[in-house]
């Protein structure tokens, strides 16, 4: 692994740009204001046409320019709008306008690992994907501290690729916690096989299976709330702050002895058999061709799973606890 830090990037690279924030969400918001904050001057947030987030980005006094303006104007674009979306509006909006020698840089390896994308030859093209919520790169940032970040390079155009990707990420704040070297398809394979197979799909899965067994066995919701969803901010702050073996010595015996009797009935080896599957499954781009699919549909898949995740008897549960702690 190659770990780098604040001292391995020079931020006056990135300070010399002219930087194009396309979109304004999640990420966009977080990534330009630590840009702004760290001295990126020349600063702009690229928004399409009658924009839902543009009164945020002028409520946060940047200025907002139309896609196409942006990408002619920026000498370092970075697509920070949906991934299922960047194919069309990089077609659209970017390609015939981006200068010549200029920068496109990702948060995610999708587009690219995917070939949704094919960049122009003479631009230089890099991953900086921090690893965290947009909530918590601002807010990290704001207390002097940074979430590590990943970086990689898929075209070096300019033969300055990889140091001005250090530099963009230092400038987020990836400097002071680690810049963690990868390539775009290492990172974007891991991060949907996490989010289909481990964190994102089964945990909740789990929950509400949990929730479901004992409120099914005559046990009131409340308990099986507490017990199957309150318990996860416990567990995910011993294991980050110990690892799983530290978490251990932190519970009771009874509870370790009930994990060590309980979890591979659970995750058995069918559970490791399926998560090869959903592995597969990512690195074949099936999941992605899916994800695109939905999307030019409208969305009917991820709208269905929306409702039907608000509908499961937790979330009342959630909101009768969560009512019953406010003063
Ligand atoms: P968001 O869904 O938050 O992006 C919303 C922004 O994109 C809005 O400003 C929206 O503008 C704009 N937008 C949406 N569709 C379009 C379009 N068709 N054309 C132009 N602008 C559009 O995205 P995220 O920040 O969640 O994700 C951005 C990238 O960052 C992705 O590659 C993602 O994988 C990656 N990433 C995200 C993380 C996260 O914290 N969510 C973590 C790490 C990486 P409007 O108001 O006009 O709709
Ligand atoms: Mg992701
Ligand atoms: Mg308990």
């Amino acid at each position: 692994m190659r770990a780098l830090f604040d001292a391995d990037a020079d931020l006056a690279l990135i300070r010399d740009r002219k930087v194009a924030i396309f979109g304004y969400g999640n990420q966009g918001r977080p990534q330009a204001l630590n840009l702004s904050d760290s001295g990126v001057g020349e600063l702009v947030v690229a928004l399409r046409e009658g924009s839902a987030s543009r009164a945020r980005a002028e409520a946060d006094r940047l200025g907002v320019t139309n896609l196409a303006d942006a990408a002619a104007w920026a000498d370092v674009a970075v697509m920070l709008f949906p991934d299922e979306d960047q194919a069309e509006v990089y077609e659209r909006h970017l390609a015939p306008h981006l200068k010549q020698g200029a920068a496109l840089v990702f948060a995610h390896g999708l587009a690219i690992r995917f070939g949704l994308i094919v960049p122009r030859a003479d631009l230089d093209v890099m991953l900086v994907a921090p690893k965290g919520p947009g909530t918590a790169l601002r807010s990290e940032y704001a207390a002097g501290r940074g979430l590590v970040t990943l970086f990689a390079v898929a075209q070096d155009a300019s033969g300055g690729a990889e140091a001005l990707a250090l530099s963009y990420a230092a400038a987020l704040g990836g400097g002071r916690a680690g810049m963690i070297e990868t390539s775009f398809a290492e990172e974007c394979e891991a991060d949907l096989f996490n989010e289909a197979a481990v964190i994102w799909g089964a945990i909740p899965e789990l929950i509400q299976a949990g929730f479901d067994t004992l409120v099914e066995a005559g046990f009131s919701p409340e308990v099986a709330y507490f017990e199957c969803l309150t318990e996860v901010k416990l567990i995910a702050d011993l294991i980050t702050e110990r690892g799983i073996a530290g978490m251990r010595e932190a519970i009771s015996n009874t509870a370790e002895f009930g994990a060590l009797e309980g979890g591979r009935r659970i995750v058995t080896a069918e559970t490791r058999t399926e998560m090869r599957r959903i592995l597969r499954d990512v690195r074949e781009g099936h999941l992605a061709q899916r994800l695109i699919a939905d999307a030019k549909a409208g969305y009917p898949r991820l709208k269905a799973s929306r409702a039907e995740a608000a509908a499961h008897p937790i979330e009342a549960a959630g909101a009768r606890l969560r009512n019953l702690a406010k003063p």
